[in-house]
């Protein structure tokens, strides 16, 4: 026999209504496409509903006992009430609209949202991690009737109108002659079953929305726009399906100081041009505290003076990035007549009363630039 629907659901041969009930169950709740899209888990959910339309029938249970499939091809044709045509309806349906009808009762398990919670950290946070304890609005499971949606002690009932199949059929006149059409049963939404008794707690829907405090641990190393995905974080989905993820978002707010590229930190130190060429030592404040760094003598503007490892924390990974002080020279621009009569000695000491300007290759100048642009067009 092609198809061993006992295999299918897990279950004995000689299983009763209610353990073949209960199995389905089961993997429907796993294998449910509302809660696994994946194509492979459909079909496998397609295999065990119809197992299940099968043994869970008492007429076609029996027909199946005896050797008659009456979903294999030819098997069971007209006694299984099928449609009489020889082959099943949801093979039909399949090969002329290409999708699959017949998927019996839905899970009331679906799986829950997923969230995205802001989270604004400064420089010292994002560059050695941290612990956050985060407050967020969510669905919890119920706890009254642990998300089922039935009152306490009270169950779901099979649907009368279409007795737990979760889908009613329909005989229409169609250009391809009788056609049967199902579509989910509008007494019970396709659940199969009908919760008569909701829980007073979450009125009927698994699950309440509450306050939820959550402790995260942020690495060392996120910087602005990241997100950290927290599985099976958010809120949980209705009549106790599983919960969605938690997405954090990193919002890094700018530092007063350092400017992040990467995992090196930029910062600028301004001294004047007569420490600048006689040298000195400035405190800089680091992410480490505070720090003598040493100003060599003839120190130029523009020059970049690196504190190796002393950047941020690279993200998974060991190792700092580095912290870059560049240096501006400031000029005097104020000068009292003995100032300015010192450097004008200065000067002439040095033969630069009137320098011939010194110009380097490569360094695109004003005019250059000017060039190109009116070049392009
Ligand atoms: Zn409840
Ligand atoms: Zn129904």
């Amino acid at each position: 026999m092609a198809n061993d629907y006992y295999a299918t659901l897990g279950v004995r041969r000689d299983a009763s209504a209610d353990e073949i009930k209960k199995a389905y169950r089961r993997l429907a709740r796993e294998l449910h496409p509302d809660v696994n899209p994946d194509p492979e888990t459909q079909e496998k959910f397609k295999e065990i509903t119809q197992a299940y339309e099968v043994l869970s029938d008492p007429k076609k249970r029996e027909m199946y006992d005896l050797g008659a499939d009456p979903f294999a091809p030819g098997g069971g044709a007209g006694a299984g009430g099928f449609g009489g045509a020889g082959f099943p309806f949801s093979d039909i349906m399949d090969a002329f609209f290409g999708t699959a009808t017949s998927r019996g009762p839905r899970s009331r398990a679906r799986r829950g949202r997923n969230a995205t919670l802001r989270v604004e950290l400064d420089l010292q946070e994002t560059a050695f991690g941290t612990t956050r304890e985060l407050s967020i609005d969510t669905a919890v499971v119920c706890t009254s009737c642990t998300g089922s949606g039935c009152a306490p002690g009270t169950h779901p009932d099979t649907c009368d109108t279409c007795h737990g199949r979760g889908e009613v059929q329909q005989v229409q006149r169609s250009f391809l002659g009788q056609v049967m059409t199902s579509r989910p049963c509008p007494q019970c939404g396709g659940y199969g079953s009908v919760i008569r008794t909701p829980c007073p707690e979450c009125s009927g829907d698994g699950r309440v929305r509450t306050r939820r405090t959550v402790k995260v641990k942020i690495p060392a190393g996120v910087e602005n726009g990241i997100h950290i995905q927290l599985a099976g974080e958010g809120e949980v989905g209705p009549g106790g399906g599983p919960p969605g993820d938690l997405f954090l978002e990193i919002v890094e707010k700018p530092h007063q100081i350092f400017e992040r590229e990467g995992d090196d930190l930029h910062c600028t130190v301004e001294i004047p041009m007569t420490a600048a060429a006689l040298g000195t030592n400035v405190t800089i404040e680091t992410l480490d505290g505070a720090e003598e760094v040493d100003i060599k003598p003839g120190t130029q503007s523009g020059q970049v003076i690196t504190l190796y490892g002393r950047g941020v924390r690279h993200l998974n990974e060991s190792g700092r990035g580095d912290l870059m002080i560049h240096v501006n020279v400031e000029t005097p621009g104020k000068l009292d007549e003995e100032q300015e009569e010192l450097l004008r000695r200065l000067a002439k000491l040095r033969g630069e009363e009137r320098p011939p300007g010194k110009f380097a290759p490569g360094q695109r100048g004003v005019f250059s630039r000017l060039r190109d642009v009116f070049n392009q067009h």
